[in-house]
Formats: structure tokens, C-alpha cells, sequence
């Protein structure tokens, strides 16, 4: 049975991988030190002998014991109200614990597929996005602390690539919705869906033209497996360009939920990039790969889990105490 290294397995898209690979076959080590992650997206594993979990931060040493044939880097703080909250973590997440990953790669001879953003691009001055774009980021920013660890991140890993000859995957992920995003993290899906339920306004932030692209997490984790198991050491964007509003957005998610709430306007937090579309090009022709679910499917879906939540969840507003943390 092949193992597989999983970090970040507690959050949003670590559990979803950690379920594609218990489904496949593979011998599942989930890693978490549950800052951002949660034990109830992957509880449901820990009866399974192929599964097994460790509470540990990776940006400490990692060690496992035996062979082990992938490593799947997935743990970061992902939301700019986390990195705000926590931003010394966001940074040594994506830099010594990617260093601390690209040495056990090294040492146990695993393919590593490192989870980008597309981040890394900033606020673009080029629309869409394509993967040769370098970006434009403002380094002393609030959202500097993840777009620079990113960055570093895919510097470190085509270094042990070229260098250490380590097999190395990257993924630029897009925005991404689904089941088990958290409620209070602030990003916008969560956000205006918990709204709607609660019966408060929705908060567009600025004018809400800014627009985002959104992929549904099962598209997403496909085209992660297919790069995982591709040839392919460059970055490559995986996201849905299908391109909307924040503003239009909102209003979609009020058909949706029939919430007679309105939309209000907040004041346009510093650095949110204006526009954002993956140009999926190389996905499409070097994974096969394009997303298959649109955007009213997903919702569907994303609103059917958001409403299975309890009402204990839904007014939980109020962020784990990161003060512990260093
Ligand atoms: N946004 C908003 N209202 C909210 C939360 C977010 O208008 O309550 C906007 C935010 O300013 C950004 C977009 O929605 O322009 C997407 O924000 P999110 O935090 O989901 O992700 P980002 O793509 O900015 O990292």
C-alpha cells in the first residue's frame, strides 16, 4: 500500500485530499496542528486502519518513521483575516515548514506537491492570469506575510528540484468553495452564506467590482491528483475562469438562499487584488484538466452543508484564541 504525507489534513482542501486518497488506496498520514484546521472535517477517518494522525507543526522538524511515497504540503493559515491574526505562522508555514517537507522529500525519496496560490500574482496587472506572469506584490502588506511565504515556497522547491533532484509538483490554487470551508474565516463564500442564514445584511467590501473566479472543491482536488501524478515541475494554475463580481456574487447568493437581506457596503480592505481569473491553459492541455461543476451546482451543494451546520456553529463568530501560538 503506498503512504502518503498529508499537512494541513484538518483544513478545508487537506481534508478533501485526505478522503480522495483513503478512496484510492493509499496509507493516509494526516498532519494538523489544528490552528486553522478542524478534527470534524476529518473524524470521520479515524476508524479506518489506513488512516493515522499526528498533531504536530511542520514548520518544527517532521519525522516519520518507514517509507513514504508523496508528500502532499497543504498547511497554511488561508484566509487575509488569518494573516492578519496570525501572520509570524503564515510565514514560517511556507517557508520552514516547506524546508522541513523538501527534506523529508529528500531523505525518503517522495514526490512532494506543494500547495501555491494565486497569490503569488497579487493584484495583476495582467488579466487573466498565465503562469509566466510574475506578479505583483506589495512585500510589507497585510496579505505579504502569505504572498511572499508562496513565493519563497516555489523558490525553495524548484531549488531542490534542480538541485537535490527531488521530484516536485506546484499547484496555483484559485479561489475554491465547498463543504467544510469554515464559517468564520472571513472568506467571501462563507461569508455572505452565513450572513444569508443568520439574517444579517451582506457585506460587499469596496464598490464590488473586484471580481473572483470560483472552482468547486471536487474539480480543484481533481486537478491536484492529475498533477500529482504527472510529469510536470513548473507551476501550473488550477481554477474555474468562469469571472464574477463580488457585488454580482452577492446577489446570487441572496436568490439562492431567499434571504430578503440586503447587500451593505464595507470599506475595500488594503491590497485586495481587483481582478483575478486563472488562465488554464496549461492545465487544459498538459492535465487534461477543466473544471466540470458550475458555479450554481456548487453552491448547491456548498449551501446544502452550510445548512446541516448546527445553530451553535452558524453564531460562532468568534475566532480560536491564537495567543498560544508563536
Ligand atoms: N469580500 C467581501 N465581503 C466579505 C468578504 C470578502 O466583499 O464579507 C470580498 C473581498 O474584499 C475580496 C473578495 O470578496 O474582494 C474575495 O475575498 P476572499 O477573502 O474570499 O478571498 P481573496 O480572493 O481576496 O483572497
Amino acid at each position: 500500500m503506498k503512504k502518503i504525507l498529508i499537512t494541513g489534513a484538518a483544513g478545508f482542501l487537506g481534508s478533501h485530499l485526505c478522503d480522495r486518497f483513503i478512496n484510492e488506496g493509499y496509507h493516509v498520514i494526516a498532519m494538523d496542528n489544528l490552528i486553522t484546521g478542524d478534527m470534524k472535517n476529518i473524524e470521520h477517518l479515524f476508524a479506518l486502519k489506513n488512516f493515522e494522525f499526528y498533531h504536530h507543526d511542520v514548520s518544527k522538524f517532521v519525522h516519520i518513521p518507514g517509507n513514504l511515497d508523496y508528500i502532499l504540503h497543504f498547511a497554511s493559515p488561508a484566509s487575509p483575516i488569518d494573516y492578519l491574526k496570525i501572520p509570524i505562522q503564515t510565514l514560517k508555514v511556507g517557508s520552514l515548514g516547506t524546508h522541513n517537507l523538501l527534506g523529508l522529500a529528500k531523505e525518503k525519496k517522495s514526490r512532494i506537491l506543494i500547495a501555491s496560490t494565486s497569490e503569488v500574482y497579487g493584484d495583476p496587472l495582467v488579466h487573466p492570469q498565465t503562469e509566466d506572469y510574475y506578479g505583483n506584490v506589495n512585500t510589507i502588506g497585510p496579505r505579504g506575510v502569505y504572498d511572499e511565504a508562496k513565493r519563497f515556497q516555489e523558490s525553495i522547491t524548484m531549488a531542490y528540484h534542480t538541485y537535490h533532484k527531488v521530484e516536485t509538483r506546484i499547484v496555483r490554487i484559485f479561489n475554491t468553495y465547498g463543504p467544510r470551508m469554515r464559517l468564520n474565516d472571513g472568506r467571501v463564500v462563507p461569508a455572505f452564506i452565513g450572513q444569508a442564514l443568520r439574517g444579517e445584511d451582506l457585506t460587499v467590501f469596496g464598490d464590488g467590482l473586484q471580481t473572483r473566479s470560483f472552482c468547486y472543491v471536487d474539480d480543484l482536488i481533481e486537478g491536484i491528483y492529475r498533477l500529482l501524478f504527472s510529469e510536470y515541475v513548473y507551476p501550473i494554475n488550477i481554477g474555474n475562469p468562469n469571472e464574477i463580481t463580488i457585488k454580482d456574487f452577492a446577489e446570487e447568493i441572496i436568490k439562492l438562499t431567499g434571504t430578503d437581506q440586503k447587500v451593505i457596503y464595507k470599506p475595500l480592505p488594503v491590497n485586495d487584488p481587483l481582478q483575478r481569473q486563472p488562465d488554464i491553459t496549461r492545465a487544459r492541455e498538459i492535465l487534461k484538466w477543466q473544471p466540470q461543476i458550475n458555479r450554481s451546482e456548487g453552491m448547491k451543494q456548498t449551501l446544502q452543508y452550510f445548512r446541516s451546520l448546527s445553530e451553535e456553529d452558524l453564531y460562532k463568530s468568534e475566532h480560536k484564541d491564537f495567543s498560544s501560538f508563536s
